[in-house]
C-alpha cells in the first residue's frame, strides 16, 4: 500500500510536471505569436498617428537623432536563407509596445551596439525613422567592412515606385548572396525613403510625401521654398516643406548618415538613364564616382541635360558629410534595369575616392 502509494505520488509528481511543461510551452508559443501578430499589424499599411510633433521638434537639431531603430518585423520570405538574429528574449519584448519601437525615442541608440551579432554577414529590415503617417523606412545592412556605401529607393514614389521595386531585387540578391560584398565594404540599401509616396498609384501625383513635400528638395542644402522647375520634370505643384529638413522622412536619411558616415551614395530615381552627380559646380569625387559607375553600368554620364537647378537635394546635402553622391535615373518608369544595377552596385562597392 504504501510503495502504491508512493507510486501514486510519483505518477502525481510526474503529471505535474507534465503540465507545467506543457503551461510554459503554451506560454512561450504564445508570447511569440503575439511578437508575430503586433509586428503583423504594424508595417505598411500602419495607420498610427504620425509622430509629427516630436520629428519637428528634432527638425532643429538633426544631429541629436538616433540613427537606428531595430525592428522585429520578420525577414521577409526572400531572406529566409539568413540565421535567426540571436538576440536574448529580453530584447526582444519591446516589441509587445509596438508603437514605441518606431521612430526616435528619447534615449538615443548607437547604430553599431544594436548589431544582432558581430558575426552576421547581413541583417534588415531595421527602421530608422517613420514617414509622415507612420510608416517605417526600412533599411539593410550587408557586410561589415570598413568602407560603407549607401543606396537609396523611391525618395519619390507613385511613378518612380519601379527603384523600390530595384532595391527589392537587390536586397533579394545581397541576402542570398551576401559574400558578393567584398570583406572591406559594407552596403547598406534604404529600401524606399518615401514610403507614403509608394502607395499611391502609379502616376506623378505620388512623388511628394503626405505633405506634399519633394523630399528631394527638402535637404538644408541650398534649400528653397520655391524654385524654378524649368527642366525639372516636375510640372506638380509640390513644395519644399515648410523650412529645410522639416521632414520626418529628411531627418531620418540625415540623423543615419551623420552616425554612419559613407564613402558613396547613390539616389535611384526614374525616369533618364543616367547619373547626375552631386554638387553645383560638381563635387569631383562625385564626377569621379559616375565616370566610374558609368564605364561599368553603361548608363550614360553625363546624362541629358535639362537646366533642371537642384535645391535642397538629398545628394548635395551627402557631399557635406564627406560621401561621394549622384542620382542615378533608371530607363524608364516599369523596369528595374536590374542586371544593369546589380553590376553598377558591384562596381559602387569597390569604389573608393582619390585620398
Ligand atoms: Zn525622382
Amino acid at each position: 500500500m504504501a510503495k502504491k502509494t508512493n507510486s501514486r505520488s510519483k505518477l502525481g509528481w510526474v503529471v505535474g510536471g507534465i503540465w507545467v511543461i506543457v503551461i510554459l510551452l503554451a506560454g512561450g508559443i504564445f508570447m511569440l505569436m503575439d511578437d508575430a501578430a503586433v509586428v503583423a499589424a504594424l508595417p505598411a499599411e500602419s495607420t498610427e498617428p504620425p509622430q509629427v510633433a516630436a520629428l519637428d521638434n528634432l527638425a532643429a537639431a538633426p544631429t541629436g537623432l538616433p540613427a537606428a531603430t531595430q525592428t522585429n518585423t520578420p525577414a521577409v520570405e526572400m531572406l529566409s536563407n539568413t540565421p535567426a538574429p540571436t538576440l536574448p528574449l529580453a530584447t526582444n519584448t519591446p516589441a509587445l509596445i509596438p508603437t514605441k519601437t518606431f521612430g526616435p525615442t528619447p534615449t538615443p541608440i548607437d547604430f553599431p551596439t544594436m548589431m544582432p551579432t558581430n558575426e552576421a554577414l547581413w541583417e534588415g529590415p531595421l527602421t530608422i525613422g517613420n514617414s509622415v503617417e507612420g510608416r517605417p523606412l526600412e533599411l539593410w545592412r550587408f557586410g561589415r567592412g570598413e568602407n560603407k556605401y549607401l543606396v537609396i529607393g523611391g525618395i519619390h514614389g507613385g511613378y518612380e515606385i519601379n527603384t523600390i521595386q530595384l532595391t527589392d531585387q537587390l536586397i533579394a540578391y545581397f541576402s542570398k548572396k551576401p559574400d558578393a560584398v567584398p570583406s572591406n565594404a559594407t552596403l547598406f540599401i534604404l529600401r524606399a525613403m518615401n514610403p507614403d509616396g509608394a502607395t499611391k498609384p502609379h502616376k506623378i501625383e505620388g512623388r511628394g510625401n503626405a505633405n506634399e513635400v519633394d523630399l528631394n528638395r527638402s535637404f538644408p542644402v541650398g534649400w528653397s521654398s520655391t524654385w524654378d522647375r524649368s527642366g525639372c520634370w516636375d510640372s506638380l505643384e509640390l513644395n519644399a516643406g515648410r523650412h529645410a529638413a522639416s521632414e520626418p522622412e529628411t531627418i531620418a536619411v540625415m540623423a543615419f548618415m551623420l552616425e554612419n558616415p559613407v564613402l558613396a551614395v547613390i539616389s535611384y530615381h526614374s525616369m533618364a538613364p543616367g547619373f547626375y552627380p552631386a554638387g553645383d559646380p560638381v563635387d569631383p569625387n562625385s564626377d569621379a564616382l559616375s565616370t566610374y559607375l558609368s564605364i561599368r553600368s553603361g548608363y550614360p554620364y553625363p546624362a541629358v541635360v535639362t537646366g533642371c537647378h537642384m535645391t535642397g537635394g538629398l545628394v548635395d546635402w551627402a557631399i557635406t558629410t564627406g560621401a561621394a553622391g549622384a542620382d542615378v535615373e533608371l530607363t524608364d518608369h516599369w523596369n528595374t534595369d536590374f542586371n544593369i544595377n546589380l553590376s553598377l552596385v558591384l562596381a559602387l562597392l569597390r569604389w573608393e575616392p582619390d585620398r
